[in-house]
């Protein structure tokens, strides 16, 4: 390998602006895309041979709490409200700091196989997911969830986070004020991260409207929906990243498009369909306003697997038939969603293979039986491909997987870690819980 951030990836298939171009190399200085040219004949030897693979974006993972890898499949079949009230937020008393590198550790190892090259991460202790963010190589906006339950302290470790590891890893770390969710963070508190937010030039990431009753519930409670909280809040106005979405009601739509160039919403279908929080997002009506639908996978205690070719299929899925319309959501859209549309989600300039672009590039193998005949590479890898198709995963001009080795987590060390840790997490006492779900 050449100095970290300088290599080129030779004669692959690139996949640029949602067209697939046949035998380009493409060169990175610096973790910037410098130019994707046709292979040349006479330059036979590259860094990394892309040869028979097809070069895409990275996936772009817009909303997760990356270390609940730990509590993956200890909670299934229950609704919504007893799944954080009996099990995740009782548990989740137990967890440590320690426990949060941990987790996202597995986290991380886990998206680099999938090719997923960053993401949106909102959990406690978020300094630790920032240490495992270095040590694996990959990019991630990190932000210190808060409850107003912990009084002031909260919004200030939540504030300081976002203010001490903005840039961090050579600009690998970017970060967001995390309030947990307009249900359980108060206005001042909203009003607060929004103010430190615009200060520190970051937006804001949380839950809004994750179901449709919980706009319900806002609206008897209070006489106005989440994301009208989120606009008296001054939340819209500094930028937010809302998670899920769901109960956008159409009447919000006016409210969110004047905001478009600084919001986003994270779209995570299989976490709703696990706990049936019918309907989905508005992904057509937020589209038709502007305003960015990325794809995340959302936390793998809900989720169970860090995979966006899982959550890019379910969203063309869901969409036709939920609508009962085959002509929706097309592959291109799809690919888009969880590349560049999750990357203006974010705030982020990845997700595209151009010229001055983040070198964050996977190679994905279209030759398997499950692909073939390859009439058409994009419904190839919105149908048919697997996560385990991912070759190679680099971010930042850096590779971080080769030919399904990873170069920078010791995979057998890591297992041995988290088998040794989980089953002592959910040895919990029922009586405590770290919060009340009561929307
Ligand atoms: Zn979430």
């Amino acid at each position: 390998m050449s100095a970290a951030g300088s290599l080129v990836i030779r004669n692959g298939d690139a996949l640029i602006n949602g067209a697939v171009v046949s035998g380009q190399d493409i060169h990175v200085v610096d973790g910037v895309i410098t130019s994707i040219e046709p292979t040349s004949a006479e330059s036979v030897t590259g860094d990394v041979d892309a040869s028979g693979l097809l070069a895409m974006p990275g996936f772009i993972n817009s909303h997760t709490h990356a270390a609940m890898t730990l509590l993956r499949g200890a909670v299934e079949d229950v609704s919504v409200e007893s799944w954080f009230n009996n099990h995740i937020w009782p548990i989740e008393v137990n967890v440590t700091t320690d426990d949060v590198q941990l987790g996202t550790e597995l986290a991380c190892a886990e998206m680099i196989q999938a090719g997923i090259t960053s993401f949106a991460d909102h959990y406690f202790h978020a300094d630790r997911a920032a240490a495992a963010v270095i040590d694996s190589g990959l990019r991630a906006n990190l932000g210190m969830t808060f409850f107003s339950s912990q009084g002031p302290a909260g919004l200030e470790t939540s504030t300081s986070f976002a203010a001490d590891w903005n840039g961090a890893a050579g600009g690998r770390i970017t970060t967001s004020l995390a309030p947990h969710a307009t249900y359980t963070c108060d206005d001042a508190d909203l009003t607060s991260a929004a103010e430190a937010a615009s200060t520190l030039g970051v937006r804001v990431h949380l839950h809004a409207a994750e179901t449709i009753e919980q706009t319900e519930s806002s609206l008897a409670a209070r006489g106005i929906t989440p994301m009208q909280v989120l606009a008296d809040t001054g939340v819209l106005d500094a930028g937010v990243l809302i998670a899920h979405g769901c109960g956008i009601v159409p009447d919000d739509i006016a409210l969110l498009a004047p905001f478009a160039d600084r919001i986003g919403v994270a779209h995570c279908p299989k976490t709703y369909m696990k706990l049936a929080t019918n309907p989905l997002t508005p992904i057509g009506e937020l589209r038709s306003a502007g305003i960015a639908v990325g794809l995340g996978t959302d936390g793998p205690a809900s989720c169970n697997s860090i995979d966006l070719f899982e959550n890019m299929r379910l969203t063309a899925l869901t969409q036709k038939f939920t609508h009962r319309d085959a002509t929706r959501l097309g592959v291109g859209q799809a690919l888009a969603m969880a590349g560049p549309e999750s990357a203006r989600a974010i705030g982020s300039s990845a997700g595209r293979l151009a010229v001055g672009a983040p070198a964050d590039i996977i190679l994905v193998d279209l030759t398997g039986l499950h692909c073939q005949p390859l009439h058409d590479p994009l419904a190839a890898l919105v149908y048919s491909a697997r996560a385990s198709d991912v070759r190679t995963t680099i971010v930042n001009g850096v590779p971080l997987m080769v030919d399904r080795e990873l170069l920078t987590v010791d995979a057998a060390e890591l297992s041995a870690r988290v088998a040794a840790r989980a089953p002592q997490l959910l040895d919990h006492d029922p009586t405590q819980s770290i919060q009340t779900y009561a929307p």
